[in-house]
């Protein structure tokens, strides 16, 4: 086998492996490299998105959705379930499967495409070396044209409660607990922290999560997080704000933690404690000092809107670039840097990755907010329309909730869609493909959607935003 590739891309996960098979498709010689392996010393592929990540997170939250609703909600359709058991064992075998369906998948469309697994730790060198140490401490030297940095991130760790795998977790010890809590303490009400909170509240956790900032979800748009931090709440979330963690004791049995809320301490004990403070790039070692990288204080490579760093030929995608941290942001820019590398002008457009809470209900965002149009000086207009008027939404029971579009007051063209409530991910997933045609709230006024579907919520909001919804009083937006 020659040492020299076309392209060499270093991480597996969905930045580095969709990069890998567009350059394969495109017809470049491509190896990606990925360190970690299983215990019968393949390489583990899928990065953190498929192993510990997105696809075990969702796995866990419609496992404990379907326990919430035998628990729960059933009865309110006319169904008696009895006995409603729990096998925490079996949920996470289903878990595993799902993984490994996946994984195995992606493994199959590399051999496909005749890209070359190389398993080992990658760390790019000067002149586009790449050296490959793999689990016995052997290195390999190898070159290429093009690399692509694809490293990911991993879980912050903060002083106060380190993680000991044990009662105290982070994101991944959070997706295998072997049994259900009484008592969960949860630090971060990020997406993360949310998540994970919301699968074990389902499965009958008592959850507490503390967060620090004054604000929920500071990120997304006011009146939506609002309306969220209700809707949790009514679920039996206790999300407390401002709630700044100092110090955490651990007996064999509990941990207490102990935390300030304005000048006043506090402390709460837990059978178990998720530690979801964020997620930091994984650029430790990856690239040495003379190969031309170079990146900030908290670790993000430096890339220009290509994802070129500042070396020729060297490029960096996913969680280790500016940006959000989402799976399909990191794809995105993979296939961008794959078509780049083999010179088209491909481009991504930043100002429409949806970004999703998988909690029940959804909460999903794509564009500007209403306090950036605002910060901003835009003249906007907004169209909201709750799922209560939705017939849909009363069939399903599902009734929490509405649906946001921004656009511009003078040229109507959308500028940002917020929504929380049943199937928000998709509705927001339409407003992306509007946002990418460039199109008005007028083009949504004059479509035709189905009925009874939960996108009329998406019709009528466009409708609001004139003044014109049809299943509601219009009153002033704004
Ligand atoms: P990663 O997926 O982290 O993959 C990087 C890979 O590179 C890893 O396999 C790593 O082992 C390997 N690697 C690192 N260094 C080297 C090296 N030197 N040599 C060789 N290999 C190396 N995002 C969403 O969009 N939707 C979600 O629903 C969602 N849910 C999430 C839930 C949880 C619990 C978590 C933790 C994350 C979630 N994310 C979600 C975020 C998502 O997982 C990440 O944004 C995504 O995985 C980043 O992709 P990546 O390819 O940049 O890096
Ligand atoms: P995200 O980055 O979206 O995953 O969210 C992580 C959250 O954890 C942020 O909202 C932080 O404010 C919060 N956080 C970080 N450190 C602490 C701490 N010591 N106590 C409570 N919350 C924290």
């Amino acid at each position: 086998m020659s040492n020299h590739f076309e392209v060499i891309v270093i991480g597996s996960g969905p930045a580095g492996y969709v990069c890998a098979i567009r350059c394969a498709q495109l017809g470049l010689s491509t190896a990606l490299i990925e360190k970690e392996t299983d215990t019968g010393d393949k390489p583990v592929l899928g990065g953190t998105c498929l192993n510990v990540g997105c696809i075990p997170s969702k796995a866990l939250l419609d496992s404990s959705q379907r326990y919430a609703d035998a628990k729960g909600h059933l009865s309110e359709h006319g169904i008696g379930v009895n006995d409603v058991t729990l096998n925490i064992p079996e949920m996470m075998v289903r878990k595993e499967k799902i993984v490994a369906q996946l994984t195995g998948g992606v493994a199959g469309l590399l051999k496909h495409n005749k890209i070359t697994v190389l398993s080992g730790a990658g760390q790019l060198l000067a002149g586009r070396q790449v050296e490959l140490t793999d689990a016995e401490g052997q290195t390999a030297l190898y070159t290429a044209d093009n690399v692509v940095l694809a490293s990911g991130s991993e879980p912050v760790e903060i002083p106060p409660a380190p993680i000991d795998g044990d009662r105290v977790v982070d994101s991944t010890g959070a997706l295998c607990l072997d049994s259900v809590p009484a008592r969960l303490g949860v630090i971060g009400a990020g997406v993360i922290g949310l998540e994970l909170g919301s699968v074990w509240a389902r499965l009958g956790s008592e959850v507490v999560i503390l967060e620090a900032m004054e604000q929920f979800l500071p990120a997304m748009d006011e009146q939506i997080a609002k309306e969220s931090a209700k809707i949790f709440a009514k679920q039996g979330l206790d999300i407390r704000l401002g709630a700044r963690v100092t110090g955490v004791e651990v007996t064999p049995e509990q941990v207490t933690v102990g935390y300030s809320l304005g000048d006043v301490e506090h402390s709460e004990t837990f059978d178990r404690l998720i530690v979801a403070v964020g997620r930091r790039p994984r650029t430790d070692k990856l690239f040495s000092g003379d190969s031309g990288v170079s990146m900030d204080e908290r670790g993000f490579v430096f890339v220009n809107e290509h994802c070129a760093t500042e070396a020729p030929g060297v490029w960096a995608v996913g969680d280790i670039v500016r940006g959000p941290m989402l799976a399909h942001k990191g794809s995105e820019e993979g296939v961008m840097v794959a078509e780049r590398i083999h010179g088209k002008a491909a481009q991504l457009n930043y100002e429409v990755v949806p970004s999703i809470i998988y909690t029940h209900p959804e909460v999903a965002a794509v564009g500007k907010n209403e306090q950036e149009l605002k910060a901003e000086g835009v003249d906007y207009k907004v169209g909201t329309f709750p799922f209560a008027a939705i017939g849909r939404a009363q069939a399903s029971g599902e009734t929490d909730g509405l649906v946001k579009i921004l656009s511009d007051a003078d040229s109507d063209q959308i500028l940002g869609a917020h929504v929380v409530g049943p199937s928000a991910a998709d509705l927001v997933q339409q407003i992306v493909i509007a946002m990418e045609m460039a199109a008005s709230t007028e083009d949504l006024q004059l479509m035709v959607f189905g009925h009874p579907t939960m996108s009329e919520a998406v019709h009528e909001a466009a409708l609001a935003a004139d003044g014109r919804a049809i299943h509601m009083v219009n009153r002033p937006q704004r």
